[in-house]
């Protein structure tokens, strides 16, 4: 996938068109007089080629395919001749046949000294970036001496490996019959790298080894490419260097896109796209943490707007709308509920003896104490200053009579730190299907004075 990823990025400028010169289409007129006699009496010209470098060309059933053949139909065209292939197996092969004079013309090679003994070259024409293909799990190679110690397999017959060998004395380079021979050694661990121009390796890649090879590194030097003549008959570099030079852009253009572009159209642009989730992925995180925020301070308020700030128990407000469902539940569904109006007893002489503070601190010490032993159905709240109110769904007068008691009892038993003991009044009163919520607080305010004037500490019903 990674290689994928690599050719998608590697930019299309990699692949340079060399000698574009101005458009100028006038056929054959550009050859001189003895140029265009050589062509007629040879009538036609053999070329070889490389029989398996695709994109740039291949031999598929005797038949010429790729970039390089559409170029030599339009240079056949332009120099008004006819080229017949000479079949061969591997690149070896032709440019031994090259060599043998087999052939007039070897397509789409590098100049190499070697070469130069029995061929002339035409103006580079195709440059293309050199790569090291390594298994997936290598790490990237930002520079060749990095990997000197290591055996990096090489296409045999290969004019980089020579140039390879001349610039770096040390490397380790392996020959293979062909590309994807090195390919498959890399990905079974028998070689590093394999080298190869980015063009046939990400060609292999569309094909293979996705998820298992990866291109890791690019080379300084890249692969140059000319038209070889031979050097026997030496009109024919002429020939061909004005030939190129006939090609308008658009032809070469055309050609190019036939067989490259095309071909990285299906690339999918990964890290284009992991770049575009990961900056949605932070927004969407950036707003789903505010959200959260919010919400949280939403919370924090709806509970701060009825909790009351000195007990943390219900306020006022939260009574108020408790009493209101309560009230709702029972007219509706014939719920019974009672209700508890709790009172210090004598807390103005607690605050006086003891101070405000102290005053607080009974006060919610006992906010505590009651909500510790009231059922989790029933609903407390400070009702105001030192007094408290408890809801009670489903009990009857009897029942809200028992919970006061236990709650009375329980309080008086307690020893608070700074004045050992106090004692509350309770007043207690039951919902009454014909009486609303004023008159039900009203009736247990009248329990509870009752129970004042009864001498305190102690649970009166109304
Ligand atoms: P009793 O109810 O038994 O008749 O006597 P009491 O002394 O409790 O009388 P009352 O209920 O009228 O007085 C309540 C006192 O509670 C008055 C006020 O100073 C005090 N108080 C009210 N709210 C607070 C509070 O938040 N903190 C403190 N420390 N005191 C409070
Ligand atoms: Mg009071
Ligand atoms: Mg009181």
């Amino acid at each position: 996938m990674l290689a994928l990823i690599l050719v998608g990025f590697l930019p299309m400028q990699g692949f340079a068109v060399e000698n574009s010169e101005q458009e100028n289409n006038v056929e054959s007129v550009f050859l001189k007089e003895e140029e265009l006699q050589y062509l007629q009496q040879k009538q036609q010209l053999t070329m070889c080629v490389n029989p398996d470098a695709m994109p740039v060309g291949k031999i598929e059933q005797g038949q010429h395919k790729g970039m390089s053949a559409d170029f030599m139909r339009l240079l056949a065209n332009k120099i008004n001749t006819p080229m017949v292939l000479v079949p061969s197996q591997t690149w070896l092969e032709s440019l031994e046949q090259a060599e043998r004079r087999k052939c007039d013309i070897l397509v789409f090679a590098m100049a190499t000294p070697e070469r130069k003994k029995f061929l002339d070259f035409t103006n580079d024409y195709l440059s293309f970036p050199l790569v090291i293909a390594v298994a997936y799990q290598q790490n990237f190679i930002s520079s060749i001496e990095e990997v000197l110690d290591k055996q990096l397999g090489i296409q045999k017959g290969y004019a980089y490996a020579e140039l390879l060998r001349l610039l770096y004395p040390a490397i380790d380079l392996v020959e293979v019959e062909s590309l994807n021979e090195g390919l498959d050694k890399v990905s079974r661990n028998q070689l590093y790298g394999m080298i190869g121009s980015l063009p046939d390796i990400s060609y292999a890649f569309q094909k293979q080894y996705i998820g298992e090879l990866k291109i890791a590194g690019k080379l300084a030097q890249q692969s140059k490419l000319g038209i070889g003549t031979r050097n026997d008959e030496p009109l024919l570099v002429g020939i061909f260097n004005k030939a190129i030079a006939q090609l308008s852009e658009h032809e070469r253009r055309d050609i190019m896109n036939d067989w490259i572009a095309i071909k990285y159209e299906s690339a999918t642009d990964y890290l284009m796209l992991i770049k575009v989730v990961g900056v949605l992925g932070l927004i969407f995180i950036f707003f789903l943490y505010h959200y959260w925020k919010l919400k949280k301070y939403n919370y924090r308020l709806r509970h701060l707007s009825v909790t009351d700030k000195l007990t943390n128990i219900n306020n006022r407000l939260k009574l108020d709308q408790q009493l209101g469902d309560a009230f709702h539940l029972a007219q509706r569904y014939q719920h019974e509920f009672c209700i508890i109006l709790i009172d210090i007893d004598h807390f103005k002489s607690i605050n006086d003896k003891y101070g405000h503070l102290v005053g607080d601190y009974a006060i919610t010490t006992l906010a505590q104490l009651l909500n510790n032993n009231i059922r989790t159905v029933d609903t407390l709240g400070r009702w105001g200053g030192e007094e408290f109110l408890i809801i009670c769904p489903g009990q009857t007068t009897e029942g809200g009579r028992l919970l006061a008691e236990k709650l009375r009892n329980m309080i008086e038993q307690h020893i608070f730190d700074s004045f050992t003991h106090l004692s509350c009044s309770f007043g207690v009163a039951a919902y009454k299907k014909d009486q609303g919520v004023d008159m039900l607080l009203k009736r247990s305010d009248i329990a509870l004075y009752k129970a004042k004037e009864l001498g305190r500490n102690q649970v009166c019903m109304n």
